[in-house]
């Protein structure tokens, strides 16, 4: 028979469905088990099957982590690859997939998501290889009673952040050598997916088929990598389709939950999310989050593209429109909260998060609704938290700054954001929202429409390998496999529906 199913209110959700494990300390680190407070409920289906493996994984992490006895004969093996073959080739011993940081934060936040679900199939552990002090103080640990972050003393392979095309011990360079069945296979391995790695020459996105697989199997440690969302990719390698259809029958919110899974800030992030959140937006009824961000690839000049950002949030009731004339005296002079105003209805509180690294867009949106009532008498209040002016992706503030304002975004009720940002994707992507996406500019104007709300919440992976594995020639990854599908903000890239 029929369940009864009986709806109370329900309390906090703190786990989310079981996506987070409950064996962490609240104080160490405050948004994990509250950021979700402040986001609307997710609408994404979570698999158990996901859940199983997320505790598979961490149980591994803690037995082959750094500090274990698994870990400190892993980095032996690697320094002397010969002595240790003749003890024991033992294949339960631990593996590794360290993750080299290239690139802006949304970037990085893609590509760790990325390393981190492969790691899961491949049963590797995920370790964060972090070179300077730029992300620093920036995420919790996600994994509980163990570390993520690589100890960099004495860790025998030096200068990954340089690493590129020409590393001889690249994926692609092995195979170029034909030495992709070595045996014994080489202590270590690097796989390269910075957007440059589909060049003519490079053989990099082997990793996409069968025999960059097959390469990798039994590498001890594999060092990536990478500045794209490649998950997509993964969909694409036949041996993970099963896996992968079990861990996400819908396979359009992977990085929603596996986000929301690893991306916790620190206090110290979490502080100033707290602050502006509490001082700006926690009074509002609506929130509506409007990310700008432009591209010298994608030239447009600054009125148009407010031009652009206006048509798209009035034509699509994102935004209200404003009255013509700016001394009305009918009820532009709302005020929220006081119930005895001569009003049709009272006035709803709809505040704008503007987030760029300009102040234009934010300026010119502020006076509109300052000059001009809003047409059906909202109280629109606009703010941004930073205009920074340029990318600074090497300052420990800088990246704070720009994780604090991800969160924030991923708070709104509706979004707005630009193409083709990753910075935008990890927004919306953990606030589970389909955005309006502002359409790249065609010869510096807005194209008409303005916008198209995305298909989907998932990333878009920018440079995939277009790449036929069976022909062994250029191939469209965006007709290969049927959940994979061109991007409607970058043509050229392919992202799961
Ligand atoms: P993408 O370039 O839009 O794909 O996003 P990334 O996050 O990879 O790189 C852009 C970097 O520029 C960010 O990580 C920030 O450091 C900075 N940035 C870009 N837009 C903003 C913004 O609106 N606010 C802040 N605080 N930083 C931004």
């Amino acid at each position: 028979g029929a369940d009864p199913v009986v709806k109370v209110a329900q309390p906090h959700d703190r786990l989310l469905g079981g996506l987070l494990s409950p064996d962490f300390n609240d104080t160490s680190c405050l948004s994990r088990y509250r950021a979700s407070l402040y986001r609307r409920r997710s609408l994404h289906v979570l698999s158990s099957h996901l859940v199983s493996a997320l505790r598979r994984y961490e149980s591994l992490h803690r037995l082959c982590g750094p500090g274990t006895s698994a870990y400190e004969r892993a980095v032996a093996r690697l320094r002397s690859p010969s002595s240790s073959n003749t003890t024991s080739d033992a294949p339960s011993e631990c593996s590794y997939l360290v993750w080299t940081p290239h690139a802006g934060l949304g970037n990085r936040m893609l590509s760790i998501t990325s390393a981190f679900l492969y790691a899961l199939l491949t049963g590797r552990v995920l370790l964060f290889h972090r070179p300077g002090d730029d992300m620093k103080d920036l995420f919790c640990e996600p994994f509980p009673g163990a570390t993520w972050v690589l100890p960099e003393k004495d860790f025998p392979i030096r200068g990954m952040e340089r690493f590129g095309i020409r590393t001889r011990e690249s994926l692609g360079n092995a195979l170029g050598r034909g030495e992709g069945g070595r045996d014994p296979p080489p202590p270590w391995m690097y796989v390269h997916l910075r957007h440059d790695y589909t060049r003519p020459g490079a053989s990099d996105r082997l990793f996409f088929c069968d025999d960059g697989q097959d390469a990798l199997r039994r590498v001890g440690w594999v060092v990536l990598l990478s500045d794209n969302y490649f998950v997509p990719g993964l969909f694409l390698i036949p041996r993970y389709e099963r896996e992968l259809s079990r861990m996400f029958p819908r396979r359009d919110a992977v990085f929603h939950h596996l986000g929301r899974y690893l991306f916790h800030p620190s206090n110290t992030v979490w502080g100033m999310v707290m602050r502006y959140h509490g001082s700006y937006l926690a009074k509002a009824e609506e929130r509506v989050g409007v990310q700008v961000r432009t591209f010298s690839w994608a030239p447009i000049s600054t009125d148009e593209l407010y031009g652009q950002i206006v048509s798209c949030a009035q034509g699509e009731n994102i935004l209200p429109r404003v009255r013509e004339s700016s001394s009305g005296s009918d009820n532009a002079t709302a005020i929220p909260g006081s119930g005895r105003q001569q009003q049709q209805r009272p006035a709803r509180r709809k505040a704008v998060l503007v987030v760029s690294l300009h102040g234009e867009y934010y300026e010119r949106i502020r006076d509109m609704y300052y000059e001009h009532g809003a047409a059906g008498g909202d109280a629109v209040s606009v703010f941004q938290p930073t205009h920074l002016g340029g990318q600074r992706s090497e300052e420990r503030m800088h990246n704070q700054k720009a994780l604090a304002e991800m969160m924030l975004l991923s708070f709104s009720d509706v979004a707005l954001t630009s193409a083709a940002s990753t910075f935008g994707y990890v927004s919306h992507g953990l606030a589970g929202l389909r955005p309006w996406v502002l359409m790249v500019p065609v010869r510096k104007k807005a194209p008409n429409p303005p916008c198209r709300l995305a298909a989907t919440v998932e990333p878009c992976f920018h440079t995939p390998p277009h790449y036929d594995c069976q022909a062994r020639t250029k191939g469209d990854n965006g007709k290969t496999v049927r959940h994979v599908r061109h991007c409607e903000d970058l043509k050229d890239g392919v992202q799961l529906v």
